[in-house]
């Protein structure tokens, strides 16, 4: 099952979404009286997808990221080996999330602002110490996150706060898929594509099986420290392939059977 949150005419609301494959013209939403935590119970109101605008799926009180999970990404920014430099934990703040199509605000201090592609886990009641055999039970589903980064700010600050905490630069949708089973998370591909000058280019083309801390790892780690709550999304790691993006452009994150996640880039 799919779950989004939309802005109709008449407001906001969580619904899922009925129908098969990515075309909104041929999706429905249909508004859902409490969140996706529960089972859906339907008020009767329903919108063409195409009629109504995407936001981000959740409203998370934190988004857990991990950073440097995948060797290769770990090698072009950080110019280390990843058993020199393990992956790392860090916060972006629920300020930073915006929804499919909102734009990316780059502010002036903000320079080498770099997309990241992540596969990402909605988290579905309330746990601490869990363990990675026990993964699937505490998520509610996956979703997509484009962790934007100052690549300047990074560094420059030691915190990543600020070079990944910026407003705008937590892109979150489409909507989450609950069904796990249809996902082999140790083989799933993620890509990303970004559109510079009205050319397109494919810059990130990776699989979930180069990822060093597996998902069950990551939950156990994160939740040894701190309680998750339902809606609090986890970022799993960027791939390689990582550029910095300019006013004009347009990055388009992939997850296939997931969905994609395009977001246009402004400055603020
Ligand atoms: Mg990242």
């Amino acid at each position: 099952m799919r779950f989004g949150r939309i802005a109709t005419p008449e407001g906001m609301c969580f619904c899922t979404i009925e129908g098969e494959g990515e075309d909104h013209s041929q999706l429905t939403a249909k508004e859902i009286k409490d969140t996706p935590f529960t089972e859906p119970e339907y008020t009767g109101r329903e919108w063409r997808l195409s009629d109504v605008r995407l936001l981000a799926p959740v409203l998370p009180s934190k988004v857990v990221a991990i950073g440097r999970n995948y060797a290769d990404h770990v090698a072009e920014v950080f110019k280390k080996s990843a058993e020199s430099l393990p992956p790392t934990l860090f916060l972006k703040p629920p300020t930073s999330v915006v929804g499919p199509g909102a734009a990316i605000k780059i502010p002036d201090f903000a320079t080498k602002v770099e997309f990241e592609g992540e596969l990402a886990v909605v988290i579905g009641k309330p746990c601490k110490h869990v363990k990675a055999d026990d993964w699937k039970s505490v998520v509610r589903g996956l979703t997509i996150i484009n962790d934007v980064s100052s690549r300047d700010l990074q560094f420059a600050d030691g915190q990543w706060a600020r070079a990944k905490g910026i407003d705008t630069f937590g892109p979150i949708g489409p909507w989450i898929e609950t069904d796990l089973d249809k996902f082999d998370l140790d083989d799933q591909k993620i890509m990303a594509r970004l559109t510079h000058e009205g050319e397109t280019e494919l810059l990130q083309d990776s699989n979930s099986n180069q990822m060093i801390m597996k998902m069950g790892e990551i939950i156990e780690f994160i939740t040894a420290s701190m309680t998750l709550l339902p809606g609090d999304v986890i970022a799993t790691g960027s791939p390689a392939g990582t550029q910095a993006m300019v006013d004009g452009d347009y990055i388009e994150i992939e997850v296939p059977g997931l969905g994609k996640l395009g977001n246009p880039v402004e400055n603020a």
